[in-house]
């Protein structure tokens, strides 16, 4: 456990990084470039391109730092973090060789007159913490690094939109809400996180749906190129979103785009079950087009009477480039609102007797939490995964 002194000196070393110019890119550049030189044996567990992956490092960082005063909380998604990296081939020796990397990247970052005796105990300490948690969850982790899938039915329901079903070749045991990382055949080493969109079953069957993200490296392959047959690799599952049992709350559901998939897969769990809290769902797109799965939200509601199905949309009309039907609302269900979807949730209130998740891009999770916070929600009832 770390003291809140050297929690400060930690924070406040990282927040000097993220408020340069550029000082996130260059901390990753500098963390890997001192990796590769210590251990060149290294580079070959990483892609070609490293954009993603310094990216993930740094949001990594944030969420630790962030985090550090909460210890099951940070713990918990450290061993999550280790047990996901066996994927890459990396075990416990691999995640402490890193540590020094980290701690020469920071020294070198923040200059010398900066850098006291009592600065670098706290680095120390912080990321023998981190490499500790990392290393011992990799190496004492039963399961294998990550099964293998075949694409059973890839179904476009939108030209930047597809529903990815696939057949495991052994059931993976995931609770609804988690997201495991996968890989396809089109982009070796190149690991994206996506959520199951349905509970796990016996079956081993899994559905993912998948945005296409404009430039990106992998979502377009996904979306344009996986067939039938394709053969993906799916690691551990990850997170932690999950509605509380325990308390007596009812709970707040808001979705962005394919930021459903999540909250989908808890809502199908808990039909299943006989009581439930009452669960508002506000399934948001920016035009109509983007609400695919109404009519199976639809379903669902009919005859779970627990859950209320909210669309929202931020354009009243499909974009001009948008070709092909899009399909009405079931007739019955809850009229389309209008306008951002944090705008439009937080005009019934502050929701401040509820459990909320938030499920979207970066973006949509970030301006949604803003809209909460200026009305008042207690930030502490709300959920989202790592941005
Ligand atoms: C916990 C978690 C769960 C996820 N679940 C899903 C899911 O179920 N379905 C799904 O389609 N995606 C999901 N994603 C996003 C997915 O992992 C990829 O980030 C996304 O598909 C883009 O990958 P890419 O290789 O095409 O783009 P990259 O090459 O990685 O990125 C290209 C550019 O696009 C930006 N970018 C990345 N993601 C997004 C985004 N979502 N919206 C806007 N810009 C973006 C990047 O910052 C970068 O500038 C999830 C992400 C996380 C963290």
């Amino acid at each position: 456990m770390l003291d809140a002194r050297a929690i400060s000196l930690v924070r406040a070393g990282f927040k000097s990084v993220l408020a340069a110019e550029n000082g996130p890119a260059l901390l990753a550049r500098s963390f890997y470039a001192q990796l590769f030189v210590d251990h060149p044996e290294f580079r070959a567990f990483f892609p070609a391109s490293m954009d993603q992956q310094r990216d993930h490092f740094v949001r990594a960082l944030a969420y630790i730092f962030d985090n550090l005063d909460r210890n099951e909380r940070v713990e918990s998604f450290l061993q999550q973090l280790g047990r996901d990296h066996r994927k890459h081939g990396v075990d416990g020796t691999h995640f402490r060789a890193g540590a020094s990397a980290l701690i020469s990247a920071f020294r070198n970052f923040v200059g010398n007159e900066v850098w006291t005796d009592e600065v670098e105990d706290a680095w120390h300490r912080t990321l023998a913490l981190v490499t500790d948690n990392m290393a011992v969850a990799a190496d004492s982790d039963e399961l294998p690094p990550y099964w293998g899938a075949t694409i059973v039915e890839h179904q476009r329901v939108l030209d930047d939109l597809a529903i990815v079903r696939l057949q495991l070749d052994e059931g993976i045991h995931y609770y609804p809400g988690q997201y495991v990382s996968v890989q396809i055949p089109q982009r070796p080493k190149l690991w994206r996180y996506l959520s199951p969109a349905i509970p796990c079953n016996p079956q081993g069957e899994i559905e993912f749906h998948v945005r296409r993200v404009s430039g990106g490296w992998v979502s377009p392959a996904m979306v344009t190129e996986s067939v039938v047959g394709d053969r993906w690799a799916v690691s551990p599952p990850l997170g932690g979103l999950q509605i509380d049992r325990g308390i007596d709350e009812d709970v707040l559901m808001i979705a962005g785009g394919t930021g459903l998939a999540p909250l989908r897969a808890q809502v199908m769990d808990m039909a299943r079950r006989s009581r439930n809290p009452r669960v508002h769902l506000f399934v948001s797109g920016t035009y109509p087009r983007d609400l695919y799965d109404a009519e199976t939200l639809w379903q669902l509601s009919l005859s779970n009477p627990w859950l209320t199905v909210v669309p929202v949309t931020e354009e009243d009309e499909n974009p001009w480039w948008h070709s092909g039907p899009t399909p009405e609302l079931p007739w019955g269900m809850h009229h389309r609102l209008h306008g951002p979807i944090g705008k439009v949730v937080t005009q019934f209130g502050s929701w401040a007797d509820r459990q909320i998740q938030i499920c979207g891009s970066p973006s949509m999770v970030r301006t949604t939490l803003y809209a909460l916070r200026k009305v008042g929600t207690p930030m502490e009832h709300v959920q989202h995964d790592p941005l």
